[in-house]
């Protein structure tokens, strides 16, 4: 049994911590859960990993049993936060398998940017640093998607400084450019030419953030003596199609 205080707790001035529980294959939804109308949707989460409990962390104990001393991935995965673009499910990678970090859009800022706001680092350098330095992954992927609401907002807006989302889609500029250029000279009819202007904003907006990341010192350096390889994903979710390239150095 857990030994977590029954008390409420205080957490700031005006909020204190409810229902708390640990799940494990014998959870069942508690009394106190249901009365306090805690809601279906995390019942439902709690429920799934009561499930991952009983059909793969006890069916694999060798498997579990060695990621619980160590982990050894190969690829780092940098994707949208998109709920229907969920990388791990898309490309059958299992626990043990990626680091994954999860943004608006799969954006990565330049090296210089991180470095000189070193206090308002965004989680991407750090998680870089540490996979490719650390964990000596040997890919980096990063997967953009059809219908993507960050590279809407980055296509759809003039102004970047009045929210987070423009604040932040905005290190795709470059990938916006390039879409307007291609649609000037592809004179394509207005319906045709804005489904190519998305889709060719949303793989340049994974083409900035490859350039990015070989700003990155430890990124480069890796790249250029082929221990690393960085490669860019789009995936389609309306024809279920995934378009892969790579970023190699010239000869
Ligand atoms: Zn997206």
């Amino acid at each position: 049994m857990s030994t977590i205080s029954k008390e409420p707790q205080l957490l700031e001035h005006g909020y204190e911590i409810q229902n708390l529980v640990v799940v494990d294959e014998n959870y069942s939804t508690g009394a106190e859960e249901v009365n306090s109308g805690h809601d279906e949707v995390v019942n439902k989460l709690k429920n799934k990993f009561k499930g991952f409990k009983t059909d793969k962390f006890l069916a694999e104990p060798e498997l579990f049993n060695k990621l619980a001393k160590q982990q050894e991935p190969k690829v780092m995965l940098i994707s949208c936060i998109d709920s229907r673009c969920n990388p791990t499910m898309l490309l059958g990678l299992e626990p043990g398998e990626a680091f994954v970090v999860r943004n608006v859009a799969a954006l990565v800022h330049p090296y210089h940017e991180q470095v000189r706001h070193l206090e308002h680092e965004n989680g991407i350098g750090a998680a870089t640093q540490f996979a490719v330095s650390v964990m000596n992954v040997e890919h980096i992927v990063v997967v953009g998607h059809s219908s993507c609401g960050g590279i809407k907002a980055l296509m759809s807006r003039d102004d970047f400084t009045t929210d987070l989302v423009g604040g932040w889609v905005k290190i795709a500029l470059p990938a916006k450019k390039k879409a307007h250029l291609h649609s000037h000279q592809a004179h394509h009819n207005g319906e045709l030419a804005h489904h190519e202007q998305m889709s060719v904003a949303e793989k340049e907006a994974v083409n900035v953030s490859l350039k990015n990341l070989l700003t990155y010192p430890f990124i480069e350096e890796r790249v250029k003596d082929g221990r690393l390889q960085i490669h860019g994903m789009h995936y389609d979710l309306t024809e279920g199609k995934l378009t892969c390239w790579d970023i190699v150095p010239r000869k």
